[in-house]
């Protein structure tokens, strides 16, 4: 499906047709994408926001289009409360830094889950130890479902934010955010969402949502590497400091004292990524052109279909059973270690991901060293997953 406008996809590794499962790690750029970042560097190149002349202005309003099609694409209320980064975990570590600045303070405490990409935690941990606070953490269960009676139990008057993923990067569970973001909210907490592994598999709605901050990358729904967003509300951004000095978060500067620019300028110090940025828009479009729902529906009737002939091989594991996932297949087969598996795989031409994924708390928890991922996006096909499939029966008994 929309496979032909990814040029890529063509590939052969080893001789072999290339079977690209790594789409949690890094989606395929539709010819769109790859076609605004040449558009840009070819005709419109230049730095944003500050030239009086007219390849700037062009970037610059190019580079305001996008914050609005983002807006639009989560549903944001204000396009100030849009801030472009590098990418999910520049996003997180923006509010982990200011947020935390203003308000975390000895003592208080912050509710995290078990199941978070290290970019989810270890900033918690870092802005913890700054300012003498603590992490309390939602376990889940062996399916890979977040216990959201502990989750209740985890809230005291010292509890400042929830940060927790949309959808877990290694299980695929989709976590019921709505309501962890009421549960948050009826003790006075703001939540943090990492979208980062939901972004290119469902409908975002902010408001629906009503979540305080959402972060997601680029990369991972079929745009640019070198991009991201961090959206806030505008009443926290507002309360927060900037991030980072530098250009273009000013207001005015003298010797003695600086005064910050509005949002969302007060937290884009420096050069963005402009061309990056415009490659976004292509890939919102690119998204919408073929719709979440559409998406939405292909990869729950792959991953469905991996996990019933996955299942059905001998001594294969799959961790995270959850009833609402997205396209993500972790196992394991027998006692071979995951490495040697994603080895034998990539000598067949399947790019799959191996080992603990940034999760190394999921791995203690489950008590094994890794994983091996399959990750399926818009394009990937039953026939793959048969030969996958077909590959994973040849190979066992080279592991046995
Ligand atoms: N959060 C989750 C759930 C992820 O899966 C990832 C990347 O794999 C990240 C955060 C970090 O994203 P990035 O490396 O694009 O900053």
């Amino acid at each position: 499906m929309y496979r032909d406008e990814f040029p890529i996809l063509d590939t052969t590794v080893y001789g072999k047709p290339l079977i690209y499962f790594d789409n949690a790690a890094t989606t395929q750029k539709p010819q769109a994408v790859i076609d605004a970042l040449v558009r840009y560097y070819t005709t419109l190149n230049s730095n944003i926001h500050r030239g009086a002349h007219h390849l700037a202005n062009v970037a610059t309003e190019e580079y305001e289009q996008t914050r609005e099609a983002v807006r639009q694409l989560i549903n944001a209320e204000h396009r100030h409360e849009i801030v472009f980064t590098r990418g999910t975990t520049e996003s997180i570590n923006l509010v982990a830094s200011s947020f935390c600045q203003a308000f975390l303070r000895q003592g208080d405490e912050v509710i995290v889950s078990g199941m978070e990409h290290h970019s989810n935690l270890v900033p918690w941990q870092m802005a913890c130890e700054r300012q003498g606070a603590r992490l309390r953490v939602i376990p889940f269960s062996d399916d890979g479902v977040l216990d959201l009676e502990a989750y209740e139990g985890l809230f005291s008057a010292r509890t400042r934010l929830v940060a927790v993923n949309h959808v877990s990067n290694t299980l695929g569970t989709v976590n019921p955010v709505a309501r962890m973001a009421r549960t948050a909210h009826s003790h006075n907490v703001p939540i943090l969402i990492d979208g980062a592994q939901a972004i290119s598999h469902m409908a975002v709605d902010v408001r629906a949502l009503d979540c305080d901050f959402y972060c997601f990358s680029g990369h991972k729904m079929y745009g640019p590497m070198g991009v991201g967003v961090m959206y806030g509300k505008e009443r926290w951004l507002d309360a927060m400091p900037p991030y980072q000095g530098g250009g273009e978060m000013i207001k005015e500067v003298t010797l003695e004292k600086t005064t910050y620019n509005e949002l969302p300028f007060k937290f884009e110090a420096g050069t963005p990524a402009v061309g990056d940025v415009l490659g976004l828009h292509a890939a919102i479009d690119f998204m919408q052109r073929v719709g979440i729902d559409t998406i939405a529906r292909h990869e729950a009737e792959l991953t469905a279909y991996a996990t019933e002939q996955m299942t059905a091989l001998e001594g294969l594991r799959i961790y995270g059973t959850a009833s609402q996932k997205t396209s993500v297949v972790s196992f394991l087969m027998g006692a071979a270690h995951p490495y040697d598996v994603g080895t034998l795989l990539d000598k067949m031409g399947i790019a799959v991901r191996t080992g603990h994924h940034c999760t190394q708390p999921i791995m203690d928890r489950y008590g094994i060293p890794g994983t091996v991922r399959a990750s399926f996006a818009l394009y990937n096909t039953k026939e793959e997953i048969d030969t996958f499939v077909a590959a994973l029966r040849r190979i066992a008994p080279l592991l046995a």
